[in-house]
Parts: C-alpha cells; sequence; structure tokens
C-alpha cells in the first residue's frame, strides 16, 4: 500500500466542535472558516500532529501560533463580516490571517519578524489564500497604505491602545487587542470607534500573549 500524507479531517472538526462551538462560538461563517483552514500546514512538521491541540504551539522565530478558541473569540469580537477590510497585527504562521480569509474580502497581516513574514508568504501562495497580504513590518502603526479597515486584530499584548490603529479604523469599526504587562496575565479588550469618533472599551477577560514591540507599544529589551 502507499503511504499517503495524514489525513487531519476529523481531528479539525473536532477541534471546531469541541474547542469552539462547545464553548459558545455558534456563529456558522466562523466555524466554516475554521473548517476551511488546514491548521497543521502552520505549524512545523515536527508539531503537525499536535496542530490540532487546545494550546499555543511553538512557531518558527521563537513565536507562538495561539490557540484557536482564542483566534476564534477575537474573531467573534471583532464582529468581522463577508466584505470587510481586516488588519491583523503579529500575523506569525498565517493562521489567524487565513481564518479570516475565509470571512472577509482582504485580510492585511502584517509581521515584524522577516522569517516568519517569508513562512507566512510561501503558506498563503500555496494554499491559494490570495486575499492576504503579509506586510512586514511595525504593526503598532497600522498599514495606512491599506487603510480604512474595519476591524483591527492584534495577537500581541501592547501597552495602549495605538493612536495609527484609531486613525485607520473605519467609522463603527472593532478593535481586538490584549493589553498588559509582557510575561502576565493581560486583559483582552475590544474598543469600537463611535461615528461621533469617540471610543467605546470593553474588556473580554484575561489572557496571556507575547508582547507588541513597536513604536507605539514596548520597547524592545
Ligand atoms: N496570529 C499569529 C498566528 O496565527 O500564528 C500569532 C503570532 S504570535 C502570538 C504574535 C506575533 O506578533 C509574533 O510573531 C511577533 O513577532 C509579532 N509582533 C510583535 N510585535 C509586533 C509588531 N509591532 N508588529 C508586527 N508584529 C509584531
Amino acid at each position: 500500500m502507499v503511504a499517503t500524507a495524514t489525513d487531519f479531517t476529523a481531528e479539525r472538526e473536532a477541534m471546531v466542535e469541541r474547542q469552539l462551538r462547545r464553548r459558545g462560538i455558534t456563529d456558522g461563517k466562523i466555524l466554516d472558516a475554521f473548517l476551511a483552514v488546514p491548521r497543521e500546514a502552520f505549524v512545523g512538521a515536527a508539531y503537525a500532529h499536535l496542530a490540532y491541540g487546545d494550546h499555543p504551539l511553538p512557531i518558527e522565530a521563537g513565536q507562538t501560533i495561539s490557540q484557536p478558541y482564542i483566534v476564534a473569540l477575537m474573531i467573534e469580537a471583532a464582529a468581522i463580516e463577508v466584505g470587510d477590510r481586516v488588519l491583523e497585527v503579529g500575523s506569525g504562521s498565517g493562521y489567524a490571517a487565513a481564518v479570516i480569509s475565509r470571512i472577509a474580502a482582504k485580510v492585511v497581516g502584517i509581521e515584524r519578524q522577516h522569517e516568519l513574514v517569508e513562512v507566512a508568504r510561501g503558506r498563503m501562495r500555496r494554499l491559494g489564500y490570495d486575499n492576504v497580504d503579509i506586510v512586514e513590518g511595525d504593526g503598532t502603526r497600522g498599514c495606512a497604505a491599506e487603510a480604512p479597515f474595519d476591524a483591527i486584530l492584534a495577537a500581541a499584548s501592547g501597552s495602549h491602545v495605538p493612536d495609527p490603529w484609531l486613525e485607520q479604523l473605519s467609522e463603527c469599526g472593532n478593535i481586538v487587542m490584549p493589553v498588559g504587562q509582557p510575561g502576565w496575565v493581560q486583559e483582552l479588550i475590544k474598543v469600537t470607534k463611535r461615528p461621533d469618533g469617540t471610543v467605546e472599551r470593553q474588556n473580554l477577560g484575561g489572557v496571556r500573549f507575547v508582547p507588541l514591540i513597536g513604536e507605539e507599544g514596548w520597547k524592545n529589551a
């Protein structure tokens, strides 16, 4: 018998059912997006068998791919709709950007580590996710060339909400990001830009993320 590549479909379906739907993520378009993206393709071969575990995993450049549930929670909180333009700051492996791209019209993923930019771009190409652009740079400054965005999500914990994100956010758009000291439990927040330009801020609970390093974030030690 000829050996074939491992089929992860059953594991992916079980992840969506147990980790997402049973924990209260019920929006069909979010669940379908997770069913469409092969998470095993976003981690190194040595971790592929762990790709559907209920936890983050190590990726290149000493970084992590976030726990699927947290990615889903952030997408739900950001209220991403079909046709939206989304900025994902800290695109890392490219997994969250890929999932968002199955809902939104356009995703710009921005990442400061060159190695991760290269691997994520290769994955988007191989998987045919041609509505995702991976940009290299300091995401705390947003991406003015591609603004405005209906939603901005950050996969790294900042010291505050960067001003450029508020400037680049559409009216009624949402920012979902962790805020707080590196190495501690941080607060996941949702910031909504009201039509009069003021903002509404909600706390969504405790999370743990790597630091958001940049001009409007923490300084690199
Ligand atoms: N969304 C990613 C995924 O699906 O794999 C998670 C990546 S990891 C939790 C967070 C990433 O944020 C790291 O790759 C890190 O290099 C990146 N990062 C930290 N500060 C950044 C900044 N100012 N601009 C862009 N990326 C940043």
